[in-house]
């Protein structure tokens, strides 16, 4: 069994639904059980600024799966949701990422744990430590560390 916290974030087609029929499908992710979730937060885009803005929430697992099997079946909810791949870090209807997989440490080009922007993500960092105030991500540190020195204006709690 591995603790994991994943990333949800959705800027089309009814943010809010998206990110909340996200979380029932990731109930449904066969070995995996959810144990913690966050807030919803919304954010500004990051990268080009003629999109809506985003909502965020993190949510925490328990999973027997390992990190390319999670990863395929959160591939598979965001083509359920509708999501074409097309601009990077354009607006998206649902996007997935798997920001922290228990101690493990990756980098390939399918998957990188722990997610590579976390530190630069108030909207990824504030939900995380709502869920775990002590949160220490494997070689970036503690999460509360990491928000203070980015700060968190551009993001607000909306439920
Ligand atoms: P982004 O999330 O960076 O805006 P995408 O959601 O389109 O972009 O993801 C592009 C690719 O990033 C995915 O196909 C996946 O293989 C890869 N990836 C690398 N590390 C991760 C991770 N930790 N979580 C999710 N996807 C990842
Ligand atoms: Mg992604």
């Amino acid at each position: 069994m591995t603790i994991a916290y994943i990333g949800l974030g959705s800027n089309m087609n009814s943010p809010v639904k998206q990110i909340k029929s996200a979380i029932t499908s990731i109930e449904e992710i066969i070995s995996t059980k959810i144990i913690g979730m966050s807030s919803l937060y919304k954010s500004k885009p990051v990268g080009p600024q003629n999109q809506d803005d985003y909502i965020n929430a993190v949510i925490k697992i328990e999973t027997k799966l390992v990190p390319y099997q999670l990863l395929e079946c959160l591939h598979d909810i965001e083509e359920k949701h509708g999501r074409i791949r097309k601009e990077h870090w354009g607006p998206r209807i649902l996007d997935l990422d798997i920001l922290i997989f228990g101690n493990e440490i990756m980098v390939d080009e399918k998957l990188t744990i722990p997610h590579p922007e976390i530190e630069n993500r108030s909207f990824v960092l504030a939900p995380l430590i709502e869920i775990d105030p002590d949160c220490i991500i494997p070689k970036k540190g503690l999460a509360s560390d990491l928000l203070a020195t980015i700060g968190k204006d551009n993001i607000v709690q909306i439920q």
